[in-house]
């Protein structure tokens, strides 16, 4: 039977005084994104490994071939064919609401992260924190009192197409992508939009993006 190698993602969720790694992947059998701990006990598995920094791969045996993209599609059909949960970073960092703000703060430097997904404890979104809004943010109180509730996200399964036109449109940088029930998948940012369009060009990016919700790579040595 042929073997697939599926993306297996963390988003690590910090607390106050805590720090979760969740790890995900999208099982090709039930086309939809599963905690990753479940795959232990399936059959189907052949292996799995997973680093905290750089996310990881579950090899498992389906039926299906792995899909090939056809190198002639232009532009526009692939952005159109392409979906979000294809290309995501494998690690997003994530905080509860209850964090403070100065611990958010500390985070966000210490990480280079842009933004930040706000995620209840079952990694569900319930907003957003970026680097702009802690600039006029005051330096006491939690971030459920400064995070920006309404939230542009999309579903992993829109297409990168869709992720390119909300962000001109809206004039953000970046948008949460979340699975059916709402958990945080991952961040996509205008940036990886550009290397994955470089990409279709045809053109190397030397740089191998390891961090994520970040924009700015973190560059393997
Ligand atoms: S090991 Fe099983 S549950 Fe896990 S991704 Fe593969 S088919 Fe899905």
């Amino acid at each position: 039977m042929p073997q697939r190698a599926s993306t297996l993602r963390l988003c690590n969720v910090v607390g106050p005084d805590t720090e979760e790694l969740k790890p995900y992947v999208r099982c090709p059998r039930r086309d939809e994104t599963i905690n990753a701990l479940t795959c232990t006990g399936c059959s189907r598995m052949r292996s799995m490994e997973w680093a905290p920094r750089k996310g990881g791969v579950v090899i498992c045996s389906v039926e299906e071939p792995e899909p090939t993209t056809d190198p002639r599609a232009d532009l526009a059909e692939a952005a159109a064919r392409v979906l979000l949960h294809e290309v995501l970073t494998p690690v997003t960092t994530c905080v509860t609401p209850d964090v403070s703000i100065e611990q958010l703060r500390r985070l966000m430097a210490n990480e280079g992260l842009r933004s930040v997904p706000v995620v209840d404890l079952e990694g569900k979104l319930q907003g957003l924190v970026s680097r702009t809004d802690l600039t006029t943010a005051a330096d006491f109180g939690l971030v459920e009192n400064m995070m920006t509730s309404r939230v542009h996200a999309l579903p992993e399964d829109a297409p990168v197409a869709y992720a390119i036109a909300l962000m001109a449109f809206e004039n953000v940088s970046e948008v949460p992508v979340v699975t059916a029930d709402g958990t945080v998948a991952g961040m996509y940012h205008a940036l990886d939009a550009l290397r994955w369009v470089a990409g279709k060009m045809g053109y190397v990016n030397p740089m191998k993006k390891v961090a994520t919700n970040d924009g700015e790579p973190a560059v393997e040595s």
